[in-house]
């Protein structure tokens, strides 16, 4: 047995499925999930000593790499002063400064210590703000585990084949409309007869929790101009996207100003951080200044806090998301190429740092079509290329990440593994 196995049996015993997370117990390809004991830039050891070229990344946060040097060293720094005060702290405006500085559209904000608590909160206070409950999301984005956003959602659950939770009660997911991502007339509809009832829309602006879709600038345009109509909100989930795809996010590709914004992943650098923010007349709803409670006993905590400001200073330089952009592309580019030569029905995009797979010959526009694409394929070449040393996604449906610490020859490294796989596939 080897170590990842051993590990993985004494996990069961007092974890459910023998992890934290579920997509993490390689539920849908089979086989036992990587228990990494270190990481290094773009590589990551296993416990039994064999390494990776990572392009899971934390799923999403570790945009610079694995321990990267001034992360590490800010993270020490705040750690020797004091893990927590649950009491504000210098580092914590510093940091809200900067994200609206970075993001016009977010005038204020509040840090959380997780996605799914940003967009949760945001959801409460767009119900609060409007005084309404339904809310908009599109089939196959996830949008983290609260109640009202488990309805047909991507991420784990898709993986699991599984796109609604139980313990949701119907009386709460009733509230959720659930419309077909990048389809305008369903969008239309759905405002024309319940326009007055709909709190707000949240959206995966690309989408990365069905693998990777763009919204279209049909879609876009139609759902900011709806919310504006009918006064509702428009949400933006920037969880993933935010400071990936971008130094202004998928907003500032959309050109796009959301009355609220969720961040997380590489907003926290790696540690347990998140925001959500935007209008400052909506965030003035918030407690302690407004009706919406909200509140977190680690919220704003310094170190994380600490590791948010040094990626976001690290990713700043002028040309950052050019040479990102262009390594990712250099990435898809070349499987497709490879997939497509060997007559593999194959699609692949990039959008800044982040990129999709599909096995099928077009790229999907929604979750039913991402539904369509080869799983079956995709498990053999996602364990093919474990077996060559390239950690990717352990689903068909998350999104893959490059880092600024990923090589042109790590990413030679990977093409050529691909292309020894797709050669016998
Ligand atoms: C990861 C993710 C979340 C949830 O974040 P957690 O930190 O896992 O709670 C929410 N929205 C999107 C778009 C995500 O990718």
């Amino acid at each position: 047995m080897s170590r990842n196995e051993q590990l993985f049996e004494r996990a069961q015993r007092h974890i459910p499925g023998g992890v934290n997370s579920p997509v993490r117990a390689f539920g849908a390809v089979g086989g036992t999930p990587r228990f990494f004991t270190r990481g290094e830039g773009a590589y990551v050891w296993d416990a039994d000593g064999k390494r990776y070229i990572d392009y899971v990344g934390s799923w999403g946060p570790l945009i610079l790499g694995h321990a990267h040097p001034a992360v590490i060293d800010a993270v020490e720094r705040a750690a020797r002063n004091g893990l927590s005060f649950g009491a504000p702290t210098e580092a914590e405006i510093d940091l809200a400064d900067l994200l609206c500085e970075l993001l016009p559209s977010m005038q204020q904000l509040r840090l959380v210590s997780s996605g799914t608590e940003a967009t949760m909160s945001a959801i409460r206070l767009a119900r609060g703000f409007t005084g309404r409950n339904k809310l908009i999301k599109f089939e196959g984005c996830y949008h983290g585990h609260a109640d009202s956003l488990l309805v047909k959602a991507g991420s784990g659950l898709l993986t699991f084949g599984n796109p609604s939770s139980a313990g949701v009660p119907a009386a709460v997911a009733a509230d959720t409309i659930v419309l077909s991502y990048n389809d305008v007339a369903a969008l239309e509809q759905a405002f024309a007869e319940q326009g007055n009832d709909i709190a707000a829309i949240i959206v995966e602006p690309v989408a990365g929790n069905m693998n990777l879709i763009e919204a279209s600038p049909e879609f876009i345009a139609a759902m900011r101009k709806l919310t504006q109509d009918h006064g509702a909100l428009l949400i933006y989930d920037e969880v993933m996207t935010g400071f990936r795809v971008g130094m202004q996010c998928a907003q500032g590709l959309h050109g796009i100003t959301p009355d609220l914004t969720c961040l997380g992943k590489v907003v926290g650098g790696g540690m347990p951080l998140a925001a959500f923010g935007g209008r400052a007349d909506v965030m003035a709803k918030l407690a302690p200044l407004g009706p919406v409670y909200q509140a977190g006993t680690l919220s704003g905590n310094p170190v994380a806090v600490a590791a948010g400001l040094a990626t976001l200073n690290a990713i700043r330089n002028p040309g950052f998301f050019d040479t990102l952009s262009t390594n990712t592309r250099y990435l898809t580019d070349g499987l497709r190429a490879l997939a497509t030569s060997s007559g593999i029905p194959f699609s692949a995009q990039a959008v800044g740092g982040m990129f999709g797979i599909y096995f099928s010959a077009n790229a999907p526009q929604n979750y039913q079509q991402a539904m369509q694409s080869d799983r079956e394929h995709f498990n053999r070449f996602f364990h093919a290329m474990l077996d060559q040393g390239i950690y990717l996604a352990p689903s068909a449906f998350e999104a893959g990440f490059v880092s600024a610490a990923h090589t042109e020859s790590d990413l030679k490294a990977t093409i050529a593994a691909a292309q020894s796989v797709f050669s016998v596939s």
